[in-house]
Order: structure tokens, then C-alpha cells, then sequence
């Protein structure tokens, strides 16, 4: 039923995503955003649905793998980050030092139950902040129970209502489904599958004050890499005993950072508005500056500007939300690195690190490259049964400056990433006549000795075990429908690397050198591609005729025919056969016969090898042609 609804969804929204770059009039832009926002709300309420049914039935396992609680809860903020940015909302977190950073769980539950409590929260709060905060509650034979808050400062519930939050299909009153949209599962989810991970969940409210949604989990710690953020400190190297001055109008986030700082070891002050700041400046020394950028009256570029008129060394750096950096700030010239919220502690311990070693360098705020393509020329096939589908992601690939290779099934996938190298193939899971797991697994097998495509499946199942099936099949990441551009590109842009590592020329090879037979080309592919085509032309029959030969035992052809393969053999940088067959040479003019049989079937195998490598960067060379 899951991939029956979805697939039709992904087309709405994936074409909506496409309509929505075309040029539009206000109207136009406006209905188009009606749609969006319609196709997602139907999404949610389909999700909510299916996984309600699924858990009611009995039939909701969840995993048990090791995950980072921060990267956990930072995934679920950055996924948040645009609405809560739209809304002007602080996301913040803090866990307590005693947490262990790696737990056994169900990573994809665990995010689930924080995506809707922080959707909540944002949902119904106009503005302020988000603040999760974790806590260690208990542990008994090393199962620790560990304790989250959600935190808003939103419109907040009246208590008598509180009883029946949780119960499915309920909300707090019938005009809430006409302002602020939803089912009324979304917490009746959470508490199905918190109770799954053996605790509870409830909730403390003050009306126009904001709501907190406390829920507990046992789990054990994943001892192969947990370490308590106490120790940081210790490893912290160059951030202890160093001077942070923190400036943020936000109570709650200048709390944290000077809670997590102190952490790590450093001495940290906190200011709350720029002039305190300044006055601090004035009267001590500190190592670096950690400056908000939005802030009432002076925003944090302006502070910025204010304390390097008179303290031109003091490393700054800027907590920046994406979209809000003006324009025409030269950020080089006044910050040594600027950090999007909401704020990942990993990633400022990173930073200050680095800003205090000395060899810290702006980080720009990411852009989008409008055309991927461009810098990144990978071939790409994409496997789809749907037509609406097929027709959606062709669009999105030229826009992100692909033109795609389609199949319209498994096996038909099979046949064209036999034909051709593609280094990334995009398989939709559920294909009449074959599907995306078997087709993966036969791609992957013919593969097996060579280049290997990287292989992303299209599911509408992300959530309920599908992902474990899909990375079982060898595929190596997953995109769950419905998809966006921009979701496309985002892959595209995290295998990247992977995807470049695996081109013809930067691989390293048994039998040839690639590099050598390069030089020899003066480096141009088409050169390339004649010296190895040639040689494939004849050597090849070269060796049969000398194998007849020393069958034959005709000296003179075996004399004639093992010097000329001596030759080409070095000329393409191939020194091992090369002297196999100046020792075939030697041997000959001794008479030794049984010696040339046994150089002889060395030699066979020795350029089976050559022959299969050389054919891979053709078969790719051409491929890029
Ligand atoms: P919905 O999909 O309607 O949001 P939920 O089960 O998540 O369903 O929430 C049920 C109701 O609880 C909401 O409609 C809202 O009235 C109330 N509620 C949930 N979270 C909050 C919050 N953070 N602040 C205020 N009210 C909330």
C-alpha cells in the first residue's frame, strides 16, 4: 500500500518542486505553493496513517543499532532548520555530561519521535526557541534510562486537556485542525513507539507560555565508541583555559554554549546584548568571540564591525542563520569561520579548535551550485516503472545538468549498466519483471572485479525496514519517495567523491600503468584510447599465434613472435609480461621447451588480467566521450 500511495505522491510533489523553478507570475507562484503545501500535508497525514496502522497492528519492530544521540538530534533540527528559520526560532540542544554519547536503538524511531515533538513545538509557537535537553534518569545493568525534553515557549496547553493529548486522533480544540493543520496521531506515534523503547511519556504546560514534552527510552550504551562528554575536557587539547566571549540575545543558548564550553574546558562569558560585550572587550583579553548574528538593535555582522575597529586581532566567530547574512558583508574580512544554525556542538568544538591552532578559514555559508552537473559530469541511470516518475526525474537531472539514461525495469537495468559505465544508478525498489534488489545484486556481481557504480535505491519505504533491506542488496544509499530536486541533488553531491575515486583514471590498477600509459599520451584521452584499442588489435591474436607456435614448437615463429610482444608490452609500461617474454626469448635459444610452456601459460593469465583493466578504462573513456 506504502509504495501504491507514494509513488503517485512523488509525482505531485516532485513536479510541483520542478514547476516552482519555472518562471511564474504571482498568481501562478501562489497556486503552485497551495499545491506544495497540500502535497505535504496529504504526505504527513498518509505517513501518520500507515505507520498508526502498522504499530496498532502489532506489526512495528524496531532495530537495534548503534547511533549518536547528538547526531541524532541534530539530523532531526537540520531537517526542522527552514521552518523554524522562517518563524525566526532558536533550535538548541544540551546533554548533560553524564549521557553516553552512542546508544543501541532504533535510530530512524528515535528520530521520528523527535521530528514530531519538535514540529510541535514549532508548529505552535510564535517565537522564541526549541530547547531538547537529555538527561540520564537511571541505569541498572548497564541499561540506562534516559530522559528527553522538548522544550517550546509556544501558545502551551490547559491542563485539562492534557489527558487525552495522547490519544489517537485528538486535538486540544476543533479549531486547531483549521489554523495550524494535522491529524491529532502524531503523539499518540510518539508514545506507541516510546513505549516500544520501554518508557513513557507525558507532558507539563503553562497556557501562553509554552509546553514541555518529556519522554524517557532505556538502552544500552554502544560501549565500542561511547565516551562521556565529561572527558572532553581532557581531550580537548588547545581549548582549555581559553577565553570565549559569547554574545546571543537568547537566554537559553547563552546558557548552553557556556555550559558546553566550560565543558570542553575553556573559561567562557557570555553577554547578552552588544554593549555588555564591548564593555567586556574593553577590560580583558580574550582568545576568540563567538558573536550571534541575530540580535535586536545591532545585528552580529555590526558588532563585529564595532569590536575590529579597535581589536584587529581577536579571532570572531559567526553564528549565522542561512538566508539572513546581508548580502554585502565581506564575512573574510571579519570572521574566521562562520557556523549555520542551529548550532551542532561537534562542529563549534571543531571550529574553535581550529580558530585557536591558528589555522582556521572562513566557511562560507554553502550556495546551491544551480548546475551540478557541470562540475560534477557523472553518467547517470535511473530505473523507474512509473511514467510520471520517469518523466519527473528527467526533468529534475536536466535542470541539475544530467541528461539520464532511463530503464524501465530491473532487468532492463541490468542490460544498459552492462552496456555502459555509469558511476551512479538510481533504482526504484519495486519494478515489474525484476526488481531493485535483484537487479542491484546482478549489477554489483558483474562488477564485482572493477569499477562499481554507486547504486541509490528509490523507496517509499525508508522508515519500515526497507532501508536494512535495501543496504543488504549492496545498494549504497537510499532516497525515499516522495523526493524533491533539491533531495537529488543532495545525494548527488554526498557521493560525490566516492563517485570521482571510482573514475577510470585515479583507480589503481594490478596489471597496467594507467599513469605511465597516460604520459605516453601527453594526457589526452583520445590518444589514450588509440594506443590501448591498437594494442588490444594485436596483441591479443599476437599471443595465440606464439601459444601455436611453442604448441608447434616452431622456433623461429617463437623467437619472431616473443620479441615483437616483448616490444609492445614495454611500450604500453606492462614490464612484467614484457620480461616473461625476454625470458621466453632466452629459453628458446637454449632449447628449453618445457620452460617456454610454463612462462607461457604465465603469461596468458598475466595478460588476461592486462587486457580485462585496459578494456575498463576504454569502456569508460568512451563512456565520457
Ligand atoms: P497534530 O498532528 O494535530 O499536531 P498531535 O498528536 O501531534 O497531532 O498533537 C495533538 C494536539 O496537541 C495538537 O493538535 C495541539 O492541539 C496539541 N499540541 C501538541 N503539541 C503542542 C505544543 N508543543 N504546544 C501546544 N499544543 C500542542
Amino acid at each position: 500500500m506504502s509504495h501504491e500511495i507514494r509513488t503517485p505522491m512523488n509525482g505531485v510533489i516532485g513536479m510541483t518542486s520542478l514547476l516552482a523553478l519555472t518562471p511564474l507570475d504571482a498568481e501562478q507562484k501562489d497556486y503552485v505553493d497551495t499545491i506544495r503545501v497540500s502535497g505535504e500535508s496529504l504526505l504527513s497525514i498518509i505517513n501518520d496513517i500507515l505507520d498508526f496502522s502498522k504499530i496498532e497492528s502489532g506489526k512495528m519492530e524496531l532495530e537495534a543499532e548503534p547511533f549518536r544521540l547528538s547526531a541524532a538530534i541534530e539530523e532531526a533540527y537540520d531537517l526542522m532548520s527552514v521552518k523554524a528559520n522562517e518563524k525566526g526560532l532558536d533550535l538548541l540542544y544540551y546533554i548533560e555530561p553524564d549521557v553516553p554519547s552512542d546508544i543501541i536503538g532504533d535510530p530512524t524511531r528515535f528520530r521520528q519521535i523527535l521530528l514530531n515533538l519538535i514540529s510541535n513545538g514549532i508548529k505552535f509557537t510564535s517565537q522564541g526557541e526549541i530547547e531538547i535537553t537529555v538527561e540520564k534518569t537511571g541505569l541498572e545493568h548497564g541499561i540506562y534510562t534516559l530522559q528527553f525534553t522538548i522544550k517550546d515557549t509556544g501558545i502551551g496547553i490547559p491542563q485539562e486537556k492534557f489527558y487525552k493529548l495522547f490519544d489517537s486522533f485528538s486535538q486540544v480544540d476543533s479549531s486547531t485542525t483549521r489554523k495550524y493543520g494535522g491529524t491529532g496521531l502524531g503523539l499518540a506515534i510518539c508514545q506507541r513507539l516510546v513505549a516500544l523503547m520501554g518508557g513513557d511519556i507525558r507532558v507539563e504546560s503553562e497556557e501562553g507560555r509554552g509546553s514541555a514534552f518529556i519522554f524517557t527510552i532505556k538502552a544500552a550504551a554502544n560501549t565500542a565508541v561511547t565516551h562521556f562528554r565529561a572527558e572532553e575536557k581532557f581531550s580537548a587539547g588547545t581549548l582549555y583555559g581559553k577565553r570565549v566571549l559569547i554574545l546571543d540575545d537568547n537566554e537559553t543558548n547563552l546558557k548552553i554554549l557556556n555550559k558546553q564550553c566550560a565543558a570542553w574546558g575553556m573559561q567562557p562569558f557570555a553577554a547578552s546584548n552588544h554593549k555588555d560585550a564591548l564593555g567586556m572587550i574593553e577590560k580583558q583579553d580574550f582568545d576568540v568571540a563567538v558573536i550571534d548574528l541575530l540580535m535586536p538593535g545591532r545585528n552580529g555582522v555590526e558588532v563585529a564591525r564595532m569590536i575590529r575597529k579597535k581589536h584587529k586581532a581577536l579571532p570572531l566567530v559567526l553564528f549565522s542563520s542561512a538566508g539572513h547574512v546581508p548580502a554585502d558583508t565581506d564575512l573574510k574580512q571579519l570572521f574566521r569561520a562562520v557556523i549555520n544554525k542551529p548550532a551542532k556542538h561537534n562542529q563549534l568544538k571543531e571550529i574553535l579548535l581550529r580558530v585557536l591552532s591558528g589555522t582556521g578559514s572562513i566557511d562560507a555559508p554553502s550556495t546551491t551550485v544551480a548546475a551540478t552537473g557541470e562540475v560534477l559530469p557523472v553518467r547517470i541511470l535511473v530505473a523507474e516503472d512509473d511514467y510520471i516518475n520517469q518523466k519527473f526525474i528527467t526533468r529534475a537531472m536536466k535542470k541539475l545538468g544530467y541528461s539520464i539514461d532511463l530503464a524501465v525495469n530491473g532487468r532492463e537495468a541490468v542490460e544498459k549498466a552492462s552496456a555502459t559505465t555509469y558511476q551512479l544508478i538510481f533504482m526504484d525498489v519495486m519494478m515489474p519483471e525484476m526488481d531493485g534488489y535483484e537487479a542491484t545484486r546482478i549489477i554489483l556481481d558483474h562488477h564485482k572485479d572493477g569499477i562499481r557504480p554507486i547504486i541509490i535505491g528509490l523507496t517509499a519505504n525508508a522508515l519500515t525496514g526497507d532501508r536494512e533491506k535495501l543496504l543488504q542488496a549492496g545498494m549504497d544509499d537510499y532516497l525515499s519517495k516522495p523526493y524533491k530536486i533539491q533531495d537529488i541533488e543532495r545525494l548527488i553531491k554526498k557521493w560525490a567523491d566516492k563517485m570521482l575515486a571510482q573514475t577510470a583514471t585515479t583507480r589503481t590498477y594490478k596489471h597496467i600503468d594507467l599513469e605511465y600509459i597516460m604520459e605516453l599520451a601527453g594526457g589526452e584521452d583520445e590518444f589514450v584510447i588509440e594506443i590501448i584499442e591498437s594494442y588490444l588489435e594485436t596483441v591479443g591474436p599476437n599471443i595465440r599465434l606464439l601459444s601455436e607456435a611453442v604448441t608447434d614448437y616452431d622456433m623461429d615463429r617463437i623467437t619472431f613472435l616473443a620479441h615483437k610482444l616483448k616490444g609492445s608490452f614495454r611500450f604500453i609500461g606492462c614490464t612484467g609480461p614484457g620480461d616473461i617474454m625476454e625470458q621466453i626469448e632466452n629459453s628458446n635459444s637454449r632449447g628449453d621447451r618445457m620452460r617456454i610452456k610454463e612462462l607461457m601459460s604465465l603469461v596468458e593469465k598475466e595478460y588476461a588480467g592486462t587486457e580485462n583493466e585496459l578494456k575498463q578504462v576504454l569502456h569508460e573513456l568512451n563512456a565520457q566521450r
